[in-house]
């Protein structure tokens, strides 16, 4: 039986640039929901607070994918005359928030879009002393590009030099002009005792050993008037949104508190209007405000339904299918995030979009087209494991011990298939080798890549054939960084690596014919192979495709296999530079055969000898990853930047301005960006930031293509 109604579901992340109070804010969160679901038992506030410390002490982080809390709003519990009134509106008035973990680098773009991809709503987190942070626009644009609702949460205001003003106004010029002030702080600095909300005019204070008591006042005199201004502009741009609030405005009426929140919601929730908020987390100001503001402000799974629909296709007919948020539709899950816990092993993180999830039930899994089981479906808190029988529309949780689910997979009722809309992730664009630093660690490194491949599509791992080298590949020099410390500190593995290589393809431009004979009479018995074949180029990302056209017996049915072999090896080392080729049609169209010498082996041999000889006909080129590149800095640092982007083989493709700052969106190849962090902040003086995502593979210019085969450049 379902506990709440999916209105009452909250489905959100807490987005922050690195150091602007992301952890603490969520622990706080974790700390303040705990003790509201659980009041009336005995120092259970501080008992979670405590597992918390340990945790960080240990060093384990304290979100997992999706945590599970539970709210009830301040303002409806001050209404309670008594206790026994306030359990009655705790239970009432209580909402399931689903927190969803997001990543704080924001260089990890497949992290932060699988995120955005599952949850409904966001809480932005800023650092009240620096305002909007460079990188803090990244993520808003991904953020807007998924169209998320948000609230802004401008956060340390007990910092020396913080300053809400300048906060709020850095949003506004360099985010978004629709962020409107919900609130403001009494004080500030040393000095920051409390926050004003501007709707309900009343003043609010933190007080107990972790700010868990509240108490409600008159608005101090000092800042009356300072709050009315304040209040006006709130109200003017929240009327604008509703014809009949308008009209009372205009018409000298007063607004009621509950329909101002009521257009914010439907403003917010439609991403028209961002309501901005502000406390101290390390100081416990303000948070339980935040989470009231999510109720309040941000969308339930069915508010997002109208912005965004869940839309899928059907696997067989391709036709598109939209699914509701409830349980009666058909079971329609994502799974988003694959994880190991030390405990149970193997936990693939889903939502469920529609319908009910079942333990003990099989499932299509329909991205791949294999049924799973059910084992054991866990629901996380912030302090333990709930095992449960079902999950509802609008739930996250975990499925124990799939084999064969990864991340981006449908999960669905295998009576109605269904492939949600896939979180695409790109194929790797950057290479390092990478090699254990002694015998004993080999096998375990081998166990800890395919452990850390399983949970991120985008990490890959090789053979390099020739040497026998592994070698890793993924999405930027960062992540590969990251994923080889993580081998040390997660599974005790030292390793060295390489220098990262750009991942170059090779393709063919023409068409050709050619002929391999392997031929060898030499004692004994001889070897004889003999093949003709056509070659053509297919289409990007075509891959490879053999046909046999072989006649009359020119070639032993048995032999062709071994052919196409032979083709399949040679493909791994192109003939322009030894990268990988692809996007080939390979036809087998003649060759002849001897009773007693050929063999697997000799045919083998001349199908690649065939290959490589009509590849060299075939005006063979050498691709090159280029990555979609955004560059944000000051404009007074315009004319250096797109300088360097042009020396770097770069194509600007649009230019905008957004309040001082400038927007450049440009292409440019992977090869020329290596070190580009470090080189944009000291043409802008730490100023600019960039973000970077593969976007296609393109021909390399014949020049580069030259110093690339002599080895002169990466
Ligand atoms: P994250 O990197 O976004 O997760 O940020 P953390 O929560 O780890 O915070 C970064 C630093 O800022 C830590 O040293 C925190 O103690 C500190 N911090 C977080 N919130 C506040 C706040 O409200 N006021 C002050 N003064 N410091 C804070």
């Amino acid at each position: 039986m379902r506990q709440y109604p999916i209105e009452k579901y909250r489905d959100i992340g807490i987005i922050a640039h690195i150091d602007a109070g992301k952890t603490t804010v969520s622990e706080r969160v974790l700390f303040y929901t705990g003790i509201s679901h659980k009041i009336g038992e005995v120092h259970e506030g501080a008992a979670v607070m405590d597992w918390m410390e340990q945790e960080r002490e240990r060093g384990i982080t304290i979100t997992s994918a999706a945590t599970t809390c539970f709210w009830t709003s301040t303002r409806d519990l001050s209404r309670a005359k008594d206790d026994d009134e306030k359990q009655i509106i705790r239970k009432e008035g209580e909402y399931r928030i689903n927190i969803i973990d997001t990543p704080g680098h924001v260089d990890f773009t497949v992290e932060v879009e699988r995120s955005l991809r599952v949850l409904d709503g966001g809480v932005v987190v800023f650092d009240g002393v620096a305002g909007v942070e460079p990188q803090s626009e990244t993520v808003w644009h991904q953020a807007d590009k998924y169209r998320v609702p948000r609230i802004c949460f401008i956060n340390k205001l007990d910092r020396m030099g913080a300053s809400f003003n300048f906060s709020f106004n850095s949003i506004k010029e360099r985010l978004t002009p629709n962020a409107i002030a919900v609130q403001m702080p009494i004080g500030a600095e040393a000095n920051f005792e409390g926050v004003i909300d501007l709707i309900e005019m009343k003043a609010y204070f933190f007080e107990g050993e972790h700010g868990e008591k509240i108490t409600e006042k008159e608005i101090p005199a000092d800042l009356k008037s300072e709050a009315e201004k304040t209040r006006t502009e709130l109200i003017e741009k929240v009327v604008e949104k509703d014809e009949a609030l308008m009209e009372k405005y205009l018409a000298g009426e007063e607004i009621p508190a509950n329909d101002i929140r009521k257009t914010l919601r439907k403003a917010t929730t439609s991403t028209e209007l961002i309501p901005v908020l502000c406390g101290s987390a390390l100081k416990n100001k303000g948070v339980q405000l935040m989470l009231d503001a999510v109720l309040d402000y941000l969308p339930s799974p069915l508010d997002i339904e109208e912005i965004k629909p869940i839309k899928g296709t059907d696997p067989k007919t391709e036709a598109e299918i939209i699914r509701q948020p409830n349980d009666s539709e058909p079971l329609t899950a994502l799974a988003f995030k694959i994880a190991t816990d030390p405990f149970v092993g193997n936990l693939t993180y889903f939502r469920v979009y529609g319908g009910v999830l079942k333990k003990g039930t099989y499932i299509l899994n329909s991205t791949k087209g294999e049924q799973e089981r059910i084992g054991r479906i866990v629901r996380m808190h912030s302090n333990k494991r709930e095992e449960v029988e079902e999950m509802y529309a609008g739930d996250l949780g975990a499925i124990v011990g799939l084999k064969n689910t990864s991340t981006g997979d449908t999960l669905c009722d295998p009576a109605s298939p269904i492939v949600l809309e896939k979180i695409t992730f790109p194929e790797p664009v950057i290479s390092v080798r990478i090699e254990p630093k002694t015998k004993a660690d080999q096998e375990k490194m081998g166990i800890a890549m395919r452990r850390l491949a399983e949970e991120d599509p985008t990490f890959k791992i090789s053979t390099d054939h020739e040497t026998g080298d592994t070698i890793i590949g993924g999405m930027g020099e960062l992540h590969l960084e990251i994923l080889v410390d993580r081998m040390k500190r997660e599974f005790n593995v030292e390793a060295n690596t390489g220098r990262p290589q750009v991942a170059y393809r090779e393709t063919i431009k023409g068409e050709a014919e050619a002929e391999g004979k392997y031929v060898r009479q030499s004692g004994g018995r001889g070897q004889y192979g003999h093949a003709w074949l056509k070659v053509k180029p297919l289409e990007g990302g075509k891959g490879f495709v053999f046909v046999n056209q072989i006649k009359g017996g020119a070639i032993p049915q048995e032999f062709i296999p071994a052919v196409e072999k032979g083709v399949k090896e040679a493909l791994d080392k192109g003939v322009v530079a030894g990268f990988p080729m692809t996007d080939v049609e390979v036809a087998l169209y003649d060759g002849s055969f001897h009773e007693v010498d050929s063999s697997e082996m000799a045919f083998k041999i001349a199908g690649a000898m065939a290959f490589q000889e009509a590849a060299k006909r075939a005006k063979p080129i050498l691709m090159e990853p280029i990555m979609k590149v955004q560059v944000i800095a000051p404009a007074e640092f315009l004319g250096d930047v797109t300088g360097d982007l042009n020396s770097k083989r770069g194509r600007i493709e649009a230019m905008n301005d957004r309040a001082n700052i400038k927007v450049i969106d440009c292409k440019v190849p992977l090869s020329e960006m290596f070190g580009y962090a470090t080189k944009l902040r000291s043409m802008t003086q730490g100023r600019g930031s960039f973000s970077m995502e593969f976007d296609h593979y393109e021909e390399v210019p014949g020049n580069i293509t030259q110093q690339i085969v002599e080895g002169k450049k990466q």
